[in-house]
């Protein structure tokens, strides 16, 4: 499982996040949404120690990890990002293998392997020798999304992983996401995807104003909200 407990951060004096408790449990997934400006971004940030909070404590299966190494971290929480944040210069399958030789210290032979084996798994096998720029947007998020998996992550986040895409990509990472959900592996999402939000996961937690405002089964959330915040996001979004 991974814990946030009692979150605080401020970036001057501008207040981001302002006592955030999330609670994931090993096998689950959970969306954040919210407005704009809420802290989603900035959340996951610090539960992967992008950023240290002010106040609070980051627990992965019960242990603090705020004195761990944040590479050690980094390799047990894999990160997707809106903008796919590969090397240009690299490959494709350098791109998958370079954390592989770094952070895993594997040999270059045996980096190239398992880049190959993750790339395969989504469908990308034939372009590991061309370089990202060449992809379309679809691609190119499957490889970032190949290159978080080789770590062997515990946990995954997906911040906004298909917004910067077109219409018709959407549906093959969603899918992509969903089968990865469905296999078991503990995750963070952050979208506003709301039909994927509804459909995929376990748990729905919306934030407005660095608080967590409302969460719960997706049939709560979307089917029952609570709070008067969460009525007119909806009603914005949907
Ligand atoms: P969006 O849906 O637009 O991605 P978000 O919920 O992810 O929004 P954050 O990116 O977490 O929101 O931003 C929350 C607040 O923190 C905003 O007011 C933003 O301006 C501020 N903020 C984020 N990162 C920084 C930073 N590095 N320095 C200063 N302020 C920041
Ligand atoms: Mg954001």
């Amino acid at each position: 499982s991974l814990e946030a407990k009692g979150i605080h951060l401020a970036f001057g004096s501008n207040k981001v996040l302002r006592g955030i408790d999330l609670s994931v449990r090993a096998g689950t997934t959970t969306s954040v949404i919210g407005p704009s400006g809420s802290g989603k971004s900035t959340l996951l940030r610090v539960m992967n120690r992008l950023i240290e909070p002010d106040q609070g404590d980051i627990l992965l299966d019960g242990r603090s990890v705020l004195n761990d190494n944040p590479d050690e971290l980094r390799r047990r929480i894999g990160m997707v990002f809106q903008q796919f944040n590969l090397f240009p210069h690299k490959s494709v399958g350098e791109n998958v293998a370079f954390a592989l030789r770094k952070l895993r210290k594997l040999s270059k032979e045996q980096a190239r392997a398992e880049a190959l084996e993750q790339l395969d798994l989504v469908g990308l096998k034939h372009k590991a020798d061309v370089r990202p720029a060449t992809l379309s947007g679809g691609q190119q998020q499957r490889v970032a999304i190949a290159r978080a998996l080789a770590m062997k992550p515990e946990v995954m986040f997906f911040d906004e992983a298909t917004s910067a895409l077109d219409p018709e990509l959407v549906k093959g990472i969603l899918a992509l996401m969903a089968d990865l959900a469905a296999s078991g592996m503990t995750m963070v999402v952050v979208t506003h995807e709301m039909g994927f939000s509804r459909s995929v996961s376990d748990t729905v937690t919306f934030m407005d104003g660095g608080v967590v405002v409302e969460s719960g089964a997706p049939e709560q959330v979307f089917g029952d909200p609570r709070t008067d915040r969460l009525q007119r996001f909806l009603s914005d979004v949907l």
